[in-house]
């Protein structure tokens, strides 16, 4: 829960790469040419594999982008398979990893033990016999990384941020967000029952009779729905000031005697006198909660909590119990493959171990160097649109180019890694590898509580294809895992460098100038450094991005939410036209001259709608609509594209095709 802005690029891909690496360039092929461009440039530029691309019964959707991709997770997995069939030396990351891995491959150990693992947990939460030991408890669970009904974690303070802070959010529910608690429609009545079918499954399998498994998950969804209730929505947590509430922890502790936080922040090992309270109306409900519930109904919740935590880490029931319930949320048909699971896992528990293999074997060093000059340029193209902007101020230019300039990019994988060596890895222990993992993980977090923000950490692992912006320290992070094809490639000519990366890099720019980012100055602290009347035509502006994109269709009834997604439609709005800013300065985005039939531009542009090239299971949509922050895939090229000018130029959009706006309705905001 860092306060960072991720551009999250989900599903997995088995994606046919139309778009092959000749000897110093790449091939466009695939276009559906009985399309128009102007209808559905998405579908225009991506019909062909589209309409033959099939969803692996074990994959939510496939794209040919990815949290990670199929020629990522191969890559990785076959790292992993090798790693762990040698036989390494005790305490090195090769053991760690490889070990880690195997555990968890080894599901016979796993079976055996059942539940076993957790019966201690188990035990102690029976033996709770007041509110004291009840709190005492979550504390000592949340180093496991069961975080319960406590959201707690270490980050940078928002109106100092040199400086991590302890920081508490609102949590403690199983479903996916507050509104899944009230909404009635049948889609969510399903998900609603299908969870609570989980929670009595669960119980079952601890062994408790069926009527009694029933009623727990019942109190436990009871609970949930009243904490849910006192949930800010989605929407109302992208206001960044409302999220800031630092308060001594001694008036805390009067204002929730029930939660007593004074000896809960003590349990946690937090030697703090202040904490930020994101969400203050979230713990005013646990604390009224903590004495209005029956301390028996307590114990059923944690144990639920418990049960889901932990129930991946557990005998196969357990593990097809969730498979079960995350079926009828995400419409996937069938289980992953252990080995893509336990990838995924090692990814989770010692991401930076994995991570330096990873890059010896594959991250080419000169990625670095032409990312730079890259990024370089979207800078400088980003420079001229500021001072070009009509709406602006001189005095708000100066400030925002202050702040373009005083970016810190992260290219590739961390100067510095991670250190491991507190983990205890053993091979036939998949649950205790997990738990030290997990233990270590918050050790490494407590650390940092009121102690200087260390710059040169990274919030997601190299392998990851995705990117992120955090604007708490102004800075643009590009995972090695995006520095590939069809994003990026050494031997691709610049328009599908710039269309693809170019884009991406555009967009994580503008996250620092999005609806939230502008609030943050150049060093990362939330103050204000705009003219009042710059601010209100800023906002006005983004304002037009939410009345535009709640009118698009997603499936059936559903739309897209306007006032959730602003923030990362207007990176993409601005992203494409920065990054199409800097193709322009290149010798090829100067020039006319054909390739595979296509000019420059249009390369520049069908680069864009090939990143964002993904197709995805309804269920899966419907809670991705709900819950993300992003635009589905086919949004994001289409909606940025139609406020696009020189898009129209490239593909001659005429009045009548389905993408076409007058001059006026095209939105810019940067
Ligand atoms: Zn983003």
């Amino acid at each position: 829960m860092k306060r960072i802005l991720v551009l999250v690029l989900l599903f997995a891909a088995a994606c046919n790469q139309s778009t092959n690496t000749d000897a110093n360039r790449v091939i466009i092929s695939g276009i559906d040419s009985s399309k128009k461009p102007g209808d559905d440039f998405f579908l225009y530029a991506n019909g062909i594999w589209f309409d033959s691309a099939k969803i692996p019964e074990s994959q939510t959707g496939v794209g040919a982008y990815s949290f990670m991709n199929y020629p990522q997770r191969i890559r990785l997995q076959g790292l992993l398979d090798s790693i762990s069939a040698t036989n390494n030396t005790a305490g090195t990351i090769e053991q760690k990893v490889g070990d880690f891995y195997a555990s968890g491959m080894d599901t016979n150990a796993i079976n055996k033990r059942g539940y076993e693992p957790i019966k201690p947990v188990l035990a102690q939460i029976d033996a709770i016999t007041d509110l004291t030991s009840l709190l005492k408890l979550v504390a000592d669970e949340q180093k496991h990384g069961n975080g319960s009904f406590l959201g707690f974690y270490v980050g940078p303070d928002n109106k100092q941020s040199n400086m991590n802070i302890a920081q508490l959010y609102q949590t403690g529910i199983g479903l996916p967000e507050r509104d899944y608690y009230f909404k009635t429609d049948a889609s969510t009545l399903g998900i609603q029952t299908a969870y609570k079918n989980y929670l009595t499954t669960l119980f079952t399998l601890i062994e408790f009779d069926a009527t009694t498994a029933e009623k727990n998950a019942s109190i436990t969804f009871d609970i949930e729905k009243q904490l849910a209730a006192s949930h800010k929505t989605n929407i109302e947590l992208r206001n960044i000031n409302a999220n800031y509430n630092k308060m001594a922890v001694a008036a805390l502790s009067k204002k929730h005697p029930n939660i007593g936080w004074t000896t809960l922040l003590s349990n946690l090992g937090a030697k703090v006198d202040s904490v930020n309270i994101g969400q203050p109306a979230y713990y005013d409900k646990l604390n009224t909660l903590l004495t209005s519930v029956s301390l028996n109904d307590w114990k059923v919740y944690l144990k639920a909590n418990a049960l889901t935590s932990y129930a991946n880490f557990l005998s196969r029931p357990f593990v097809d119990a969730n498979f079960e319930y995350s079926k009828i949320l995400t419409g996937q048909a069938t289980k992953k493959t252990r080995s893509e699971e336990m990838t995924q896992a090692v990814d989770n528990s010692l991401g930076q171990a994995l991570a330096q293999l990873y890059v010896k074997k594959y991250f080419p060093e000169d990625a670095k160097k032409r990312m730079a000059v890259l990024v370089n340029n979207l800078k400088k193209a980003f420079e001229v649109r500021i001072n070009k902007l009509d709406w602006m101020s001189d005095s708000t230019k100066a400030k925002a180019k202050e702040k373009l300039n005083a970016f810190t990019e992260k290219i590739g994988y961390p100067d510095k890694w991670r250190d491991y060596s507190k983990v205890e890895v053993n091979r036939t222990t998949y649950f205790e590898n997990r738990m030290s993992a997990n233990k270590n993980d918050y050790a490494y977090s407590l650390a940092k509580v009121n102690q200087p923000v260390d710059r040169t950490e990274w919030y997601t692992t190299p392998p990851t294809v995705t990117a992120y912006n955090n604007p708490a320290m102004n800075e643009i992070v590009f995972p090695a895992g995006i520095l590939q094809s069809p994003y990026f490639d050494l031997y691709a000519d610049d328009a599908l460098n710039y269309g693809g990366i170019g884009m991406v890099i555009g967009h994580e720019i503008t996250h620092s100038f999005d609806d939230q980012g502008a609030q943050y100055d150049k060093v990362g602290n939330v103050t204000n450094w705009w003219a009042k009347s710059d601010f209100e035509k800023f906002k006005a502006r983004t304002q037009q991005v939410i009345d535009q994109y709640n009118s698009f269709t997603v499936l059936d009834t559903v739309h897209l939410k306007g006032a959730l997604t602003v923030g990362e439609n207007t990176a993409d709005i601005a992203g494409v036209a920065i990054a199409y800013d800097a193709f322009k300065l290149t010798e090829q985005g100067k020039d006319t001259t054909k390739l595979d039939g296509f000019t420059p531009d249009q390369r520049f542009f069908i680069s864009i709608a090939r990143i964002w090239r993904v197709k995805t299971r309804d269920a899966y949509m419907r809670m991705y609509v709900n819950t993300n922050p992003h635009s589905p895939a086919r949004w994001r090229v289409n909606g940025p594209l139609m406020n696009f000018t020189p898009f129209y130029k490239a593909f001659d959009v005429q009045p009548g095709d389905k993408m076409f706006k007058p001059e006026n309705e095209r939105i810019t905001v940067w």
